[in-house]
């Protein structure tokens, strides 16, 4: 059997986290095979993070940032810290956030967050794996400067962050966002990856590519 056909076959197993006052949907992702597992953006309440690992019995063996923002990425770093595994995500883009996650706390009522250095900045178009799982990089600006996508072809679904939601597309009034670029990613990095694509959102219910497309007042031409 090919390295493909594993990936092919791999199943996943999924629990979704909401943390912080914003309701992030922190996600621990595993393949189930192997039983490794990654948690994408830690926001915070670290312990109900650390609770739903322990309930999942999986070994976690990274974590993913899919964007700057305090409510994706406020724990991290305590989370690293316990867990002893790397911080992965997202693109350089966002730097100026990572190094200012208290203060945007703060500007938000939210206390308890960290600054967070990551252990490696990821590029579009990078392969990563978890086990047999497999993931590729998408950079998809807008949001924010650095916003990553992460694209698994063999399971036809996506954890795109603040990128894009069921019914909305993320905001764009914060530092370094920019609407126009925002649904040039959209359009051009997502939307040709299918319609039966199924996609998770840093906040509120997941969607399809495919029903966006077609009912979402931002990218139907509603708006
Ligand atoms: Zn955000
Ligand atoms: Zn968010």
């Amino acid at each position: 059997m090919t390295e493909q056909n594993e990936a092919t076959n791999a199943k996943a197993g999924a629990a979704i986290i909401p943390v912080t006052p914003f309701q992030q949907n922190c996600m621990l992702l595993w393949c189930e095979t192997t039983r490794k597992a990654v948690v994408i953006d830690p926001g915070g309440d670290v312990t109900a993070i650390r609770a739903a690992i322990d309930q999942a019995g999986v070994t976690v063996e990274k974590i993913w940032l899919t964007h700057g923002h305090v409510d994706h990425v406020g724990g991290a770093d305590e989370l690293r810290e316990q867990l002893g595994v790397p911080v992965e995500g997202p693109h350089i883009g966002d730097q100026f956030l990572l190094e200012h996650v208290v203060e945007s706390g703060r500007g938000f009522g939210i206390t308890g967050v960290r600054n967070v250095t990551p252990d490696r900045w990821l590029e579009d178009g990078e392969q990563l794996t978890v086990g047999e799982l497999r993931f590729q990089v998408l950079h998809c600006p807008g949001h924010s400067p650095g916003s990553v996508v992460y694209f698994s072809d063999a399971m036809r679904f996506a954890i795109v962050g603040d990128v894009l939601f069921a019914g909305s597309v993320g905001r764009t009034d914060l530092p370094g966002g920019n609407h126009r670029t925002l649904i040039r990613s959209i359009m051009d990095k997502l939307m040709p990856l299918g319609d039966d694509v199924g996609f998770i959102s840093g906040h509120g219910p997941g969607s399809t590519f495919g029903q966006e497309r077609v009912s979402n007042p931002f990218l139907n031409g509603e708006m």
